[in-house]
């Protein structure tokens, strides 16, 4: 996400002109309205305090799968046991307030410090499961197979109409940051291009769930690019929010059928 304002490019050489910044601009942050300046959220950055960063809703024990709410202690939900929505799943947030005002401030609004403020966490929690996953692959082989780290990432594509509207993909925008976040030897190669939604699928929530589930299949056109890249690799859909699951379903098949090793997801908030 290149759109930093000026002021926050001073703060980064610190000193006088930090200083100077922080009287021309305060960094004030964008939920409390206090001054960050004096407690700036080293995970979500300076658009948000510390204590509004702390106090962002999570999924209690999320499923590894679905990202939903796991019971019993357990890393797996009831339904993923028997079919499991993805190899790996992981959601920032809970959409719930105040994160729902904030990826909405993102999406229509173009606010891009509160998009930042969520997919860093999103960054931080995803390196943590798959340094986790390979800390663990020391005593257990088969767990560093399935959480292997991603070598490409896919952004979840907008139809052209609506990208044209919005001027960007929100997908694309988190996938820059988590992308940026991997140290330099586990790198993924970022997908922009070659993936892309040429069905406009909105208004299909009258549709019976099979008939809306083969829309959307239909919904994505992947060129060969896409196919060489993902053939036997492990890819990392990325997304805003995670609701029903049946758009990154339908574009998690399609990467299937093109012989994608294993489909990880991360969002930066999922609905329960
Ligand atoms: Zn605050
Ligand atoms: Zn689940």
């Amino acid at each position: 996400m290149a759109k930093t304002s000026p002021y926050m490019a001073f703060s980064r050489s610190g000193g006088l002109l930090e200083g100077l910044a922080d009287q021309l601009s305060p960094q004030r942050c964008l939920l409390c309205g206090g001054h960050a300046t004096s407690g700036v959220c080293e995970i979500a950055g300076p658009a948000l305090c510390g204590d509004c960063h702390a106090d962002l809703p999570v999924v209690t024990n999320p499923c590894r799968h679905c990202a939903m709410p796991a019971v019993g202690g357990k890393d797996v939900c009831s339904d993923c046991i028997t079919d499991p929505l993805f190899e790996f799943c992981v959601a920032a947030f809970e959409y719930a307030y105040p994160v729902d005002r904030l990826v909405q401030a993102f999406k229509f609004s173009n606010n891009y410090a509160a998009g930042r403020a969520l997919a860093e966490p999103l960054a931080q929690a995803l390196l943590a499961h798959y340094q986790f996953a390979e800390a663990k692959s020391d005593c257990e082989p088969d767990a560093f197979v399935s959480m292997s780290t991603p070598d490409v990432i896919v952004p979840v594509p907008l139809h052209w109409w609506r990208r044209l509207r919005r001027s960007f993909n929100q997908a694309e925008e988190i996938a820059d940051i988590v992308c940026d976040r991997f140290p330099s030897d586990l790198s993924p190669q970022l997908l922009t291009k070659g993936a892309r939604r040429i069905l406009w699928t909105r208004a299909q929530s009258s549709l019976p769930l099979k008939e809306r589930r083969r829309n959307l299949e239909r919904a994505f056109s992947l060129d060969e690019a896409v196919a060489a890249a993902v053939n036997g690799k492990t890819v990392l859909l990325i997304d805003d929010v995670l609701t029903t699951g049946s758009t990154l379903l339908a574009l998690a098949k399609r990467l299937k059928a093109l012989h994608a090793k294993a489909i990880h997801v991360a969002v930066l908030a999922r609905t329960v």
